[in-house]
């Protein structure tokens, strides 16, 4: 089996950025691909789904996980052509919808005049769905054990976790840290995983200057996370567009002088455990 593999195509929050200010890091919001052997599990739909799409050639199936439904993790959807090849299947999965509420139902939302021009009843592949309540695990494949946990966020969000062959890895995105000491659930969810890939909206000066109660964290608050759960890497992820690729490079020097096995995730980057 090939050794398991993560792609990043979106690495930003809140809103695209394709300026050429950005274009070191890149400007796609949300979305990664984690591949273990030919099974494609994808982490949100934002715009970094159109990269993903182009590299999908032969891909018969993809398993879609929501963190939740805001703009910059689900604009992608509408414009994704694998759901045009009847040959394709996609199955969307997220848990972070009040009571009554349903994924189907919202993703459609998305497709429905006046904000696209086709329904979601265009798409020819097999789409299917499951709402599934936050803190629930699920077997994705014959091996691919997945966790999930509430994170403190507007509307709320799932984090996961994916334990299969050769990779564990954690996805906490969107979340908002409370204070300097990390949360312990979290921390035991996300306790010796090879990465962890959190959002790093923010730093410490600026989430004290302006950003608190935004819903976002700092790539502080994540190091602090990753140290006291002792992950293996850590990535920061979800950058502000306010950084561009200056501000990042500062972020990056400043990260990995604090800890090594930290990185700063930008579109296109393919990450392998040692
Ligand atoms: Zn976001
Ligand atoms: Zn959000």
């Amino acid at each position: 089996m090939k050794s398991p593999v993560v792609c990043f195509w979106g690495t930003r929050g809140s809103a695209p950025c394709p300026e050429p200010s950005h274009a070191k890091y890149g400007g796609h919001t949300s979305c990664i691909d984690v591949i273990y052997g030919d099974h494609h599990i994808v982490f949100d739909a934002g715009t970094g789904l159109q990269a993903l799409d182009r590299s999908l050639a032969g891909v018969g199936h993809i398993d879609l996980l929501l963190s939740h439904t805001h703009f910059d993790h689900v604009c992608g959807f509408p414009h994704f052509k694998a759901l045009f090849n009847p040959n394709f299947s996609c199955h969307i999965r997220a848990g972070h919808l009040p009571e009554g509420e349903y994924i189907e139902a919202i993703m459609a939302g998305l497709m429905e005049p006046p904000y696209f021009p086709m329904p979601m009843s265009f798409f020819n592949a097999q789409l299917s769905f499951t709402d599934f309540r936050v803190g629930e695990r699920f077997i994705l494949g014959s091996d691919i054990r997945v966790g999930t946990i509430a994170l403190n966020h507007t509307n709320g969000a799932t984090g996961y976790r994916l334990d299969g062959p050769g990779l564990s890895v954690c996805y906490i995105t969107d979340i908002e840290h409370d204070g300097l000491v990390p949360d312990p659930d979290l921390a035991t969810f996300v306790s010796q995983a090879d990465l962890l890939i959190y959002d790093c909206s923010y730093t410490d000066e600026e989430y004290d200057a302006f950003a608190k109660g935004r819903g976002h964290s700092t790539w502080q608050a994540g190091m602090r996370l990753a140290k006291a759960g002792s992950v293996g890497n850590f990535a920061i992820f979800h950058h502000d567009p306010a950084h561009d690729d200056i501000a990042m490079d500062a972020i990056a020097a400043e990260a990995t002088a604090e800890m090594s096995n930290c990185f700063v995730a930008r579109d296109g980057l393919v990450w392998q455990p040692a």
